[in-house]
């Protein structure tokens, strides 16, 4: 078992030791935990910049309307 500071760690389906940089293992091919948490992180980062946009879009459309609304309004 691999300690803090170690630069190895076991495969988690075939335990055989791999660099801890290893995104998959060698022996067995099978992709490592870290890299399915950093999916995770990713997709959560992606929703939460869609949000943003999507709040952006809104505002900007808001804005928008009331550009025209002022416009409307010396145009009377
Ligand atoms: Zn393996």
């Amino acid at each position: 078992m691999p300690g803090p500071g170690s630069t190895s760690r076991q495969c988690s389906s075939c335990c055989m030791s791999l660099n801890v940089a290893c995104k998959t293992c060698k022996f067995c091919k099978a992709v490592q935990p870290r890299k399915l948490r950093l999916n995770k992180r990713m997709e959560k980062f992606d929703t939460k910049a869609n949000t943003w946009v999507q709040a952006q879009k809104r505002n900007k459309t808001s804005s928008h309307l009331r550009d025209q609304a002022a416009l409307v309004k010396c145009n009377i």
